[in-house]
């Protein structure tokens, strides 16, 4: 899309060369064409910016392999509380029948207590379904992110334009053209990535220091407690 009125791009060969202009569908527009090859060098530049070192890939890797493991006992105290709940409700229920049939307690009663107590299990139980199907998802969504923006610098430098342009769609949204350079806009977690200057990323970690991971990554927000 172009920068400067929002029309679409169009390519078309001139002696040889490739180039990509607006097409001034809308009217008044003062932006020019690119040439193909400086395209294809600010779309590498553009995913070299979201590109992982190695040695970062291993050492955010590991991090979360501790988190993971300092993550499961909390996680099993979790469900295990849920269970207890469930199975108190239940225990109730029955002592309830029991009320009912012994006629201790009215009909009315009976039914109001039970609804409440239903209520209350299904409650428990949505939550620990909830739990099951999505606890531990942010650490899969972090070590995908990872080992994908530790490619970033293969898909760069190799040719395939369609592993470019899906990349480009994972990384950001609404790209533009204007004054000859390329322009998007980064989303999460990417955008940290993408912010962060390439000479912090190029030394290797210091193992020895505790780092904050789980904000970095922004995913630590899906995590139930
Ligand atoms: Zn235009």
């Amino acid at each position: 899309m172009c920068g400067e009125c929002g029309c679409g791009i169009t390519s078309e060969v001139q002696k040889g060369h490739t180039y990509y202009r607006c097409t001034k569908k809308k009217g008044v527009c003062a932006q020019k064409y690119i040439r193909e090859e400086f395209l294809a060098e600010q779309v590498n530049d553009t995913i070299k910016k979201v590109s992982l070192p190695s040695e970062w890939k291993e050492f955010m890797l590991a991090e979360l392999e501790k988190e993971q493991a300092s993550s499961f006992h909390s996680d099993e105290l979790f469900v295990q509380n849920l269970k207890n709940q469930i199975k108190s409700v239940e225990e109730t229920l029955d002592r309830l029948l029991d009320a009912h049939l012994d006629s201790t307690i009215t009909s009315e009663e009976y039914i109001a207590k039970k609804q409440k107590l239903l209520n209350q299990k299904i409650n428990f139980s949505e939550k620990l379904k909830d739990f099951e199907r999505k606890g531990n998802r942010w650490l899969e969504l972090s070590r995908q992110f990872i080992l994908d923006s530790n490619q970033a610098i293969i898909i760069a430098s190799e040719e395939n334009l369609e592993a470019k342009r899906d990349f480009l769609k994972k990384i950001g949204s609404n790209p533009r053209l204007a004054s000859r350079s390329l322009f998007l806009d980064f989303k999460n977690p990417w955008r940290i990535l993408a912010e962060t200057p390439v000479a912090s990323l190029c030394d290797a970690p210091n193992l020895g220091e505790k780092t904050n991971s789980e904000n970095w990554l922004g995913y630590r927000d899906s995590n139930p407690d």
